[in-house]
Formats: structure tokens, C-alpha cells, sequence
């Protein structure tokens, strides 16, 4: 059975990011990611600030990959449009142009890419996961980081999967007044984020719960009633007819954990998972990736107890505040009231910004 020092399941922020942290700190590390090649994903492409520090930690630069600048959210609920600075400069960029960027720079540090290849259940006690093909791999330690996406053997204990929110996403014609801004569409039971990516387009992502989807008949349907409940989401989407949507299902926003098993470090989506609103699932990646990585580098395989509760810790504020904010965004008359209150105080819309952030 093939052996390495760190074996990671998943190439996405977090995956990559510990690979090439570990891969500097003169551990062997093995990922395996079921994604041959350069994907679209579902994600905004929103990258806060603390997105972009932590990737200028693993030497990547998102300006270079053509991240485009976000200085302004724009809030749009029913009629109503509010605009606010944010307290520091933001990003827009696709995941298919961040990803492989992340997983070409951890090849570079000297890990190892296992892809096209796919997890199909993982042994935590034993520290082992089973790939197609019945081949099987070990770890000295394990990394998880399979992200949105369920892995047999390493459930996310509590949470509540099948009654989680959809994801979906498409690109759009970027409109000339989105430059500078994160737009986010609010309606009863989700949102829609807006912005522009490197190649001019523009990125729509929405976040809608599941009994919205079964009123209707189909993704398009589900597309034009939310467009009918908010004339700027309408506007974004004239003349766009036959968009072809990725989806994903059971997204558990809010859930955490603060312990794992022995030699089994949680990172990315596997250790916590903070409301897309809020735009730091990609932070919490980066940063979780980095941190378990030094955590074994100084601690080996016995330090994940250690590792998964601080993160936990770390994560409880921007995890929680985003519940918040997304409990108000998705019903009418708490929705109506934050509308009012960010327009009578714009400082309060910087203010949700950054303590949603994992810093
Ligand atoms: C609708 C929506 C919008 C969002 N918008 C934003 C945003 O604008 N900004 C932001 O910061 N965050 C956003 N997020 C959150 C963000 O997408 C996630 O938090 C982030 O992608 C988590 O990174 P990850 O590496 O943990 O997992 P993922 O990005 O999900 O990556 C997991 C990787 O593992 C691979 N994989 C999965 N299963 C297997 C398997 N069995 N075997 C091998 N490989 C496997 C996948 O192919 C993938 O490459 C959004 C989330 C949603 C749902």
C-alpha cells in the first residue's frame, strides 16, 4: 500500500494550501483530487481581505491571476438598494483560476498531485482512504478536505445535510456599473451574489433554501420567480437566456467542529462552514490549510486534538455572526429592518464585514 507523511483528500483551497505548507516545511505530501483539470466550482469568487493575505502567505499573487478590485457592497432587497464601502479592499476571481493556481504552486513546493482520481471512503482509525479502482493509500496523518462534498467514512457529525441549502452558480455579461462592488440580491430564503472575475465576466452566485426549489418546476423557474421578487436581479439577467448552472446540495452552513480523531486534521468545509453571505468560506480554507499544516510540522499526527480545537475556537465568531446575518437576509420583515438600519448607519455594513472575517 502506498504510504506518505501527509495524505490529503481534496485539492481545493484548503487541501492546497496545507500541501504546499507542508510540502515547505520539508513534509511529503500526497493530494488526491477527483478534478483532472481546471473546473468551475460553486462559489462567489468573493476574496475579503484576509483571503487575499493568506494567499500572499502561500506566494501566490491574485492580482497577477487578473482578481479584479472590489471596494463597495452593493445591498439590493425588493426595491430597495443600499451601497457601502468596505473597511478594506476586496477581490473578485474565479474558482477554476484560483484552484489550479493553488494546486500549481503546491506541485512547485514539491507535493504531490494525485488527479483525476477519486476518494471513495476513508478509514479515519486506520488513517487510509480508498480510492477508484480499490486502491488504497496511507497516511501518517490524514487531511480532510473534501469540502461541500460528503466523504463515506468521515460524516460531519450533526449536521443537518439533507435540509441544507442549494448552491448554484453561472456566469453572466458583466454590467459596466458592477466594477468595484459586491452586489448581493436578498429574498425569502437565500441570496444571490454578483461581481466581476478576471476574464470580464461576471460571477452569479446564489444560496437558496430547498423549499424554494420544490414550489417550482426546475432551476429556470426557480431563476425567473426570484428575478420577479427583485427588479435589480431582473435587470442583471436580461438578455441572458439558456444560462447553464452548477449546482450543489446540502450545504450545512453554521456547523463546526472543535475535536477529531487522532492523526486526522478537519480543514477547509470539513472543519467549519460559514454562510456564503458573509464571503469567507475561501479564508477559512486558506487559513485552516495553513494552520494544520504548521500543526503537524511542529506537533506530527498527535496534534490534531490540539489543532481542530483551536480552529473550532477560532472559528465560533465569524461563524456565528454569519448565522446572524443570514437568519435576518432571508426573512422579509428582519430583512426589511437591516435595510433600514444599514441605510441610517453605513458604518454597520464595514461593521458585519469584518467580524465576519476569520482574520
Ligand atoms: C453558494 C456559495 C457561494 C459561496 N461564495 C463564496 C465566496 O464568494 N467567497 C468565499 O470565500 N467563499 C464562498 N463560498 C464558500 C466556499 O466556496 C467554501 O467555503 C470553500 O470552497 C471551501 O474550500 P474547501 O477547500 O474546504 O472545499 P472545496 O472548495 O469544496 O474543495 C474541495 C475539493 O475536493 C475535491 N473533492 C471532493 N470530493 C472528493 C473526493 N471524494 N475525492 C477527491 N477529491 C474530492 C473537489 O473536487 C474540490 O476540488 C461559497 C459557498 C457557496 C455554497
Amino acid at each position: 500500500m502506498r504510504r506518505a507523511a501527509a495524505l490529503i483528500a481534496g485539492g481545493g483551497p484548503a487541501g492546497a494550501a496545507a500541501a504546499i505548507r507542508l510540502a515547505q516545511g520539508g513534509a511529503e505530501a500526497v493530494v488526491v483530487e477527483r478534478r483532472a483539470g481546471a473546473h468551475d466550482t460553486v462559489c462567489g469568487g468573493f476574496l475579503g481581505w484576509d483571503s487575499l493575505a493568506a494567499l500572499e502567505r502561500l506566494g501566490l499573487d491574485p492580482w497577477a491571476l487578473g482578481a479584479q478590485p472590489i471596494d463597495r457592497v452593493r445591498l439590493s432587497a425588493g426595491s430597495r438598494i443600499v451601497e457601502a464601502p468596505l473597511p478594506r479592499r476586496a477581490a473578485g476571481l474565479s474558482r477554476r483560476t484560483l484552484d489550479e493556481a493553488l494546486l500549481a504552486r503546491a506541485a512547485e513546493a514539491g507535493a504531490e498531485l494525485v488527479r483525476g482520481r477519486t476518494v471513495r471512503s476513508a478509514d479515519l482509525g486506520g488513517r487510509t482512504l480508498r480510492l477508484d479502482g480499490d486502491e488504497e493509500m496511507a497516511g501518517d496523518a490524514l487531511f480532510l478536505a473534501t469540502g461541500k462534498y460528503e466523504l463515506r467514512g468521515a460524516p460531519r457529525t450533526g449536521a443537518a445535510i439533507e435540509s441544507a441549502p442549494l448552491g448554484l452558480r453561472t456566469s453572466i455579461p458583466a454590467p459596466p456599473d458592477l466594477a468595484g462592488h459586491i452586489e448581493l440580491h436578498l429574498f425569502d430564503g437565500g441570496y444571490s451574489g454578483l461581481l466581476v472575475q478576471e476574464d470580464g465576466s461576471a460571477n452569479l452566485c446564489l444560496s437558496v433554501a430547498r423549499h424554494r426549489l420544490k414550489q417550482v418546476e426546475g432551476v429556470d423557474a426557480l431563476i425567473a420567480e426570484l428575478a420577479s421578487e427583485s427588479p435589480l436581479l431582473a435587470r442583471r439577467l436580461e438578455e441572458t437566456a439558456g444560462l447553464e448552472w452548477e449546482a450543489v446540495a446540502g450545504v450545512p452552513y453554521g456547523w463546526r467542529t472543535h475535536d477529531s480523531e487522532e492523526g486526522v486534521f478537519r480543514i477547509g468545509d470539513r472543519g467549519a462552514v460559514i454562510a456564503s453571505l458573509a464571503g469567507d468560506g475561501v479564508a477559512i480554507a486558506l487559513t485552516s490549510g495553513l494552520a494544520a499544516a504548521e500543526a503537524f510540522l511542529e506537533g506530527g499526527p498527535g496534534a490534531a486534538g490540539a489543532f481542530q480545537g483551536s480552529f473550532g475556537r477560532r472559528s465560533n465568531r465569524p461563524v456565528g455572526i454569519a448565522e446572524t446575518l443570514r437568519w435576518s437576509a432571508e426573512r422579509r420583515l428582519p430583512r426589511a429592518m437591516a435595510m433600514t438600519l444599514f441605510a441610517a448607519f453605513p458604518r454597520l455594513a464595514p461593521l458585519a464585514a469584518k467580524l465576519t472575517r476569520i482574520g
